[in-house]
Order: structure tokens, then C-alpha cells, then sequence
């Protein structure tokens, strides 16, 4: 299922699908072992429409910073609610910049109502994708839509050093690497919730992630304006975050 069509595809929000997903939160754990040495920050596009590819990256090296890019290789050039995606040659200029592309399945598949060999077979058609296309083989990933169930998560979690999902929460010691927890900077309250979360990492010397789709002045409800973003990434500097991508910050929490 993609979410190539002109109402956008939810997941489940159903009890079952709730439930499902904080079921899937209390199975196949992997905690992280230590705390974050300082406060750390981590920015990713789910996605990646060429606002963020484009746009979004630039404002990002403006303050010397990698991002995190979590790509369905299926969405490639396609032309989302959130605007068209990023191709391979947006991926592999952004991967030679010191960008991170991770792996957000091949179709953008619900992990939620897949079956563990569904979603198996799609994140590998995935990394296929990226080894043709001249990529490394992705060590992040997120769960489209944030949905995923116990025997998707227990599938995929062996293929990727960490596993992204969309609550809320900061990321220290115990938080697990199969399941993070991320912040929206989306929509029209996104810009002052993400803030709210960068104070609390702050204080208490947490990991934290921030997502987003589309990066421009009119943004799709999953999107931020190129201001919002420059003004927490400013934010952040003077808060002296530690900010690298993913794959780095759970190299620096996992030796
Ligand atoms: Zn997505």
C-alpha cells in the first residue's frame, strides 16, 4: 500500500491497531545499553519529497548538520500529497554529502497488517534498490506510518541497527533501538511541540529525533516551512546539541 492516491492512507487507527502497536512496544526489545553522553539530536524526512531533498538539506548544511533521509525507493519520482519524490540521483548527491539514506520499505508498506515474509520482501527489494542505484546498504529504518506488529518488528529488526517508529518520547538508556520514539515537526502546532521536546531533551541529556516530510512555505499537514525548520535547528545550536543522523547517533550509543 502507498500512499500515491488522492486521500492520503492512514494506519490503523482502530482499538486493534492501537493496541497492536503498543503490544508490538513491550516485544522484541533491544535497549540501548548506555546513556547519551550529552544531548543529542538526530533530523530526519520520512519519505523524502524533493522539498526535503532540496530545500530541507540545504538549510541543514547552512548550519553544518546531516540528516537522516528514510526513502521508499518505490515512491521514487512519484508525486505524493506532500509533492513529488526524491530520485536516485537526488539520494546519491545527498549520500555524498554525508546525508544518511535508511530504509522506510520499498512500497511503503504498512508493517502493521503486513506479514513478517510481506515486509521482509520489501525492505530487501528495498536495499536492492540502493546497491543499484550506488547507495550502502541502509543500517536505519522507520516504519511507514509508524504502524508495525510484533511479528513484523521480531522480521525486520535483525536487518537494521535501529527501527523508527512515530510516538512521542526522548531515547536514553533502556529505549528501544527496535521501536524509537520520534517527534513530528509537521503541521500547523509542529513547530512549537518540537521546541517543547528539544527543552525536555535538553534538561535531562536525552537522544532525541525529529521527523518531517515536506519542506516548504505552503506545507502539506506532514510538512514544515523552510523558517520553522531553520528556526529549531538555530534552536538547537545554541543548546549546544550534539546533532548527527541515525545511523551515528546509535553507533555513538552502542560502540
Ligand atoms: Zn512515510
Amino acid at each position: 500500500m502507498t500512499v500515491d492516491q488522492d486521500t492520503p492512507y492512514h494506519a490503523d487507527g482502530s482499538i486493534f491497531g492501537k493496541a497492536r502497536r503498543r503490544l508490538s512496544r513491550l516485544a522484541h526489545r533491544r535497549p540501548i545499553p548506555i546513556a547519551p553522553p550529552r544531548a543529542m539530536l538526530s533530523i530526519s524526512f520520512d519519505d523524502a519529497p524533493l522539498t526535503a531533498t532540496n530545500l530541507g538539506a540545504d538549510i541543514l548544511e547552512a548550519h553544518g548538520i546531516k540528516g537522516t533521509f528514510y526513502a521508499a525507493a518505490g515512491l521514487s519520482g512519484k508525486t505524493e500529497p506532500m509533492g513529488t519524490c526524491a530520485d536516485q540521483e537526488d539520494y546519491v548527491r545527498l549520500a555524498g554529502r554525508g546525508h544518511e539514506i535508511a530504509c522506510h520499505t520499498y512500497s511503503h508498506l504498512d508493517c502493521g497488517r503486513a506479514s513478517a515474509e510481506a515486509a521482509r520482501g520489501d525492505v530487501e527489494r528495498n536495499a536492492s534498490r540502493f546497491l543499484a542505484w550506488g547507495l550502502p546498504m541502509p543500517q536505519s529504518f522507520a516504519y511507514p506510518f509508524g504502524d508495525v506488529s510484533p511479528r513484523t518488528k521480531s522480521a525486520l529488526a535483525p536487518e537494521f541497527t535501529s527501527l523508527r517508529g512515530l510516538h512521542k518520547g526522548l531515547i536514553g538508556r533502556g529505549t528501544d533501538l527496535n521501536q524509537l520514539p520520534a517527534v513530528g515537526m509537521e503541521g500547523q502546532a509542529g513547530e512549537a511541540m518540537a521546541r517543547s521536546w528539544l527543552t525536555r531533551a535538553r534538561s535531562g541529556s536525552a537522544w532525541l529525533i525529529l521527523y518531517t516530510h515536506d519542506v516548504q512555505s505552503q506545507p502539506s499537514p506532514w510538512g514544515c516551512t523552510p523558517e520553522a525548520l531553520d528556526r529549531l535547528l538555530t534552536d538547537a545550536m545554541a543548546m549546544e546539541f550534539e546533532i548527527l543522523p541515525v545511523r551515528d547517533a546509535v553507533a555513538r550509543l552502542t560502540g
